[in-house]
């Protein structure tokens, strides 16, 4: 007997026929003897239709009420699942955030989970009853409805796992595991049969958005087994003997064989440059730029600035989010005379490609790599930051395919 957390995307409950799927899923786990508690998220589409509808009423909509609004998806497909449970004669009762409670802060529209109470759950999950959460809401200490952000259910799940100490939260979505990188982008992309905690934190936090970042970052600090599977794979193709679900585990790096050079590579095209042209070159001017924006809470990410050859001025290149772009114009106009630049300019159309992996640590001339292979298909580099295990390269956003499938291929990935 084991005590799971079983998490379902969007596609997983998009209509009846799914959400029934969902429910004999939830049943042959029952019906193997296991304690089951289910988060879902809203029906595929509904949580942009709720946003859509909050934009379009205010652009600078109240916080409080846009969670409000969001967060009734998840509460519609909660009670779905717990009739079409109770139609096959499982016995299911639905919660929402504020019922269990998941207690968060009360940054609406991105709250942290501060603390779940899981004692009620697990005294009902003892005597037999399925737990169906709604994933992404919370309740504030303002006892207000919160939300976690987008794609927040996973996040949602890893914490009622740590929360229940769950032995496993099998995160169902519509890929069978984490891929090399986006195998709708590239079908050549393999499935990876473990990952790191870590190199999927730093794959979910530069695009790959099969797990929020910050539900690998649970389950890393609290050590929780998380699995991506397929809703969508048939009983008969699952191994009855396998000691473990199909798909991808997210696990310690001690509990892989052995690592790769490159693990993955992410991309995103929700970035935008900024260059500030003719900056001073002298101490006290990043401050005056990067401390307005971050006033304005605008996250800049990669930054990239040149020493001037005499000492005067030089220019500085950084990317935000493209949610953030004209507010950062607007918040640098403002600081033009504090700056002391001569003018701005910047695009939306440019992407990230990212590529991890935990061998990077060991081997030089990972980086240069790319550069010449990307160089060779013409594809141009705008800015470029490492870290230890990854290496980020903004390009115009139109080669992004091309330049994801030459490094996918580059590194021995394709399959
Ligand atoms: P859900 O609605 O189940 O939460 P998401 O759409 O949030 O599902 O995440 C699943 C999607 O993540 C997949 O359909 C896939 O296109 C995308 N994805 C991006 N990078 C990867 C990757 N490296 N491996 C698997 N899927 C990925
Ligand atoms: N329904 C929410 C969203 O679309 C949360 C989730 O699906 O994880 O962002
Ligand atoms: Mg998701």
């Amino acid at each position: 007997m084991s005590r799971i957390v079983m998490k379902f995307g969007g596609t997983s409950v998009a209509d009846l026929a799914c959400i029934r799927n969902v429910a004999t899923r939830v049943k042959r786990e029952v019906e193997a003897g296991n304690e089951v508690a289910v988060v879902v998220s809203a029906m595929a589409g509904t949580t942009n239709q709720l946003v859509g509808w909050c934009q379009d009423l205010s652009p600078l909509h109240d916080a409080r009420e846009y969670d409000t609004v969001v967060a009734t998806g998840e509460q519609v497909t909660t009670g779905l699942l717990a009739i079409s449970l109770q139609e096959i004669g499982v016995e299911a009762r639905s919660w929402q955030g504020w019922q269990i409670p998941i207690r968060t802060d009360n940054d609406h529209g991105k709250a942290r989970i501060a603390g779940i109470e899981g004692a009620e759950l697990i005294r009902r999950m003892q005597t037999g009853q399925v737990a169906v959460v709604s994933g992404f809401q919370g309740i504030g200490t303002d006892n207000r409805v919160t939300t976690l952000g987008r794609g927040g259910s996973d996040t949602s799940a890893v914490a009622l796992a740590a929360a229940l100490h769950a032995d496993r939260c099998d995160i169902y979505t519509d890929v069978d595991g984490v891929y090399t990188t986006d195998p709708r982008i590239v079908p050549q992309a393999k499935k990876l049969a473990r990952i790191s905690y870590e190199e999927m934190l730093e794959l979910a936090s530069v695009g790959a958005k099969v797990l929020q970042v910050r539900s690998v970052e649970l389950g890393m600090v609290h050590n929780v087994r998380i699995f991506v599977r397929s809703s969508f794979d048939k009983p008969e193709d699952i191994d009855p003997f396998a000691n473990h679900p199909p798909g991808t585990l997210i696990c310690d790096e001690s509990e892989i064989m052995e690592q790769q050079v490159v693990t993955g590579i992410a991309f995103s095209k929700d970035e935008a440059q900024i260059s500030i042209r003719h900056v001073p070159d002298k101490p006290g001017v990043a401050a005056a730029i990067f401390g307005p924006l971050a006033e304005a809470n605008v996250n800049v990410d990669m930054i990239v600035q040149n020493v001037s050859a005499d000492g005067s001025t030089t220019d500085l290149t950084f990317t935000v989010p493209s949610s953030d772009y004209e507010r950062a114009n607007v918040v640098l106009k403002k600081s033009k005379d504090a700056i002391g630049y001569s003018y701005l300019d910047g695009s939306t159309d440019v992407a990230k490609v990212s590529v991890i992996g935990i061998g990077m640590r060991s081997h030089a001339g990972v980086a240069a790599q790319a550069f010449k292979a990307l160089a060779e298909q013409q594809i141009n580099i705008r800015a470029i930051t490492t870290s230890e295990i990854k290496f980020s390269l903004l390009i115009d956003a139109a080669r992004t395919d091309a330049a994801v499938r030459t490094l996918h291929s580059l590194y021995g990935l394709d399959k």
